[in-house]
Protein backbone atom coordinates (compact mmCIF):
# COMPACT_ATOMS: atom_id res chain seq x y z
CA UNK A 1 0.00 0.00 0.00
CA UNK A 2 1.41 3.32 -0.87
CA UNK A 3 2.87 5.32 2.22
CA UNK A 4 -0.02 8.19 1.25
CA UNK A 5 -3.06 5.71 1.02
CA UNK A 6 -1.71 4.55 4.70
CA UNK A 7 -1.35 8.25 5.92
CA UNK A 8 -4.82 9.09 4.26
CA UNK A 9 -5.99 6.19 6.55
CA UNK A 10 -4.48 7.22 9.57
CA UNK A 11 -6.07 11.23 9.23
CA UNK A 12 -9.90 9.43 8.40
CA UNK A 13 -9.34 8.03 12.00
CA UNK A 14 -8.46 11.70 13.17
CA UNK A 15 -11.28 13.28 11.65
CA UNK A 16 -13.91 13.07 13.50
CA UNK A 17 -12.20 13.77 16.55
CA UNK A 18 -10.62 17.15 14.67
CA UNK A 19 -14.24 17.79 14.12
CA UNK A 20 -15.43 17.30 17.12
CA UNK A 21 -13.17 19.73 18.73
CA UNK A 22 -14.45 22.45 16.39
CA UNK A 23 -17.89 21.77 16.92
CA UNK A 24 -16.91 22.55 20.85
CA UNK A 25 -17.18 26.57 19.00
CA UNK A 26 -19.08 26.31 15.64
CA UNK A 27 -21.52 24.02 13.57
CA UNK A 28 -19.67 22.06 10.94
CA UNK A 29 -22.19 19.80 9.16
CA UNK A 30 -20.93 19.59 5.70
CA UNK A 31 -18.98 15.94 4.79
CA UNK A 32 -15.10 16.78 4.90
CA UNK A 33 -12.79 13.98 2.21
CA UNK A 34 -9.81 14.23 4.30
CA UNK A 35 -6.78 12.83 2.29
CA UNK A 36 -2.58 12.62 2.17
CA UNK A 37 -1.35 13.72 -1.07
CA UNK A 38 2.01 14.35 -2.28
CA UNK A 39 1.53 18.35 -3.79
CA UNK A 40 2.80 20.04 -5.89
CA UNK A 41 3.02 23.38 -4.14
CA UNK A 42 4.87 23.88 -1.45
CA UNK A 43 1.42 24.14 1.03
CA UNK A 44 1.47 21.93 4.02
CA UNK A 45 -2.35 21.36 2.83
CA UNK A 46 -5.19 22.48 1.45
CA UNK A 47 -8.89 22.87 1.62
CA UNK A 48 -11.54 22.97 -1.80
CA UNK A 49 -15.01 23.60 -2.00
CA UNK A 50 -17.40 22.16 -3.40
CA UNK A 51 -20.86 22.13 -3.38
CA UNK A 52 -22.72 19.97 -0.64
CA UNK A 53 -18.82 18.59 0.74
CA UNK A 54 -15.04 19.91 1.10
CA UNK A 55 -11.53 18.02 0.29
CA UNK A 56 -8.77 18.99 3.10
CA UNK A 57 -5.44 17.54 1.88
CA UNK A 58 -2.67 17.14 4.28
CA UNK A 59 0.51 17.25 2.26
CA UNK A 60 2.55 14.15 1.88
CA UNK A 61 5.76 15.85 3.39
CA UNK A 62 4.42 16.51 7.23
CA UNK A 63 6.99 13.45 8.64
CA UNK A 64 5.33 13.26 12.36
CA UNK A 65 1.43 12.41 13.63
CA UNK A 66 1.64 15.93 15.48
CA UNK A 67 2.58 18.07 12.11
CA UNK A 68 -0.22 16.53 10.12
CA UNK A 69 -3.07 17.07 12.64
CA UNK A 70 -1.59 20.32 12.96
CA UNK A 71 -2.36 20.59 9.36
CA UNK A 72 -5.58 19.05 9.17
CA UNK A 73 -6.80 21.19 12.21
CA UNK A 74 -6.36 24.14 10.35
CA UNK A 75 -7.96 22.84 6.95
CA UNK A 76 -10.74 21.71 8.69
CA UNK A 77 -11.52 24.80 10.43
CA UNK A 78 -10.99 26.51 6.74
CA UNK A 79 -14.16 23.73 5.83
CA UNK A 80 -15.89 25.26 9.01
CA UNK A 81 -16.05 28.38 7.75
CA UNK A 82 -16.26 27.89 4.20
CA UNK A 83 -15.11 29.74 0.98
CA UNK A 84 -17.67 32.76 1.05
CA UNK A 85 -14.87 34.31 3.62
CA UNK A 86 -11.49 36.01 3.34
CA UNK A 87 -9.28 32.88 2.99
CA UNK A 88 -7.57 33.41 6.74
CA UNK A 89 -9.66 36.51 7.43
CA UNK A 90 -11.71 37.21 10.72
CA UNK A 91 -13.94 34.84 10.74
CA UNK A 92 -11.33 32.05 10.15
CA UNK A 93 -8.59 33.77 13.06
CA UNK A 94 -11.60 33.68 15.54
CA UNK A 95 -12.63 30.15 14.85
CA UNK A 96 -8.82 29.50 14.78
CA UNK A 97 -7.84 31.37 17.65
CA UNK A 98 -10.72 29.21 19.50
CA UNK A 99 -9.21 25.63 18.25
CA UNK A 100 -5.97 26.40 19.89
CA UNK A 101 -4.05 28.04 16.73
CA UNK A 102 -1.39 30.55 16.68
CA UNK A 103 -0.74 32.78 14.08
CA UNK A 104 0.62 33.62 11.24
CA UNK A 105 -2.60 32.22 9.84
CA UNK A 106 -1.02 31.21 6.59
CA UNK A 107 1.28 29.23 8.28
CA UNK A 108 -0.37 28.55 12.01
CA UNK A 109 1.09 26.65 14.62
CA UNK A 110 -0.88 24.65 17.83
CA UNK A 111 -0.85 26.22 21.15
CA UNK A 112 0.48 24.53 24.12
CA UNK A 113 -2.81 23.38 25.01
CA UNK A 114 -3.82 21.92 22.05
CA UNK A 115 -0.66 20.88 20.75
CA UNK A 116 -0.43 18.69 23.96
CA UNK A 117 -4.02 17.26 23.91
CA UNK A 118 -3.66 16.57 19.85
CA UNK A 119 0.08 14.62 21.10
CA UNK A 120 -2.44 12.61 22.75
CA UNK A 121 -4.51 11.99 19.59
CA UNK A 122 -1.55 11.23 17.65
CA UNK A 123 -0.50 8.67 20.12
CA UNK A 124 -3.55 6.92 20.53
CA UNK A 125 -3.71 6.19 16.85
CA UNK A 126 -0.55 4.95 16.48
CA UNK A 127 2.66 5.40 14.50
CA UNK A 128 2.40 7.94 11.71
CA UNK A 129 2.80 6.15 8.32
CA UNK A 130 6.38 5.93 7.36
CA UNK A 131 8.09 7.67 10.48
ZN1 LIG B 1 -5.15 28.24 5.49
Amino acid sequence: MKNSLKRTLWLRRAAPILKKIIKEHATFNCPVYVQCETMSLPLAGMCLHYPGYKIATVANNRQSGIKALDCLLHELVHASVGNKQPHHGPKFQKLARKVGLVPPWARSTLGTKMRNRLLQVSRNLGRYPGT
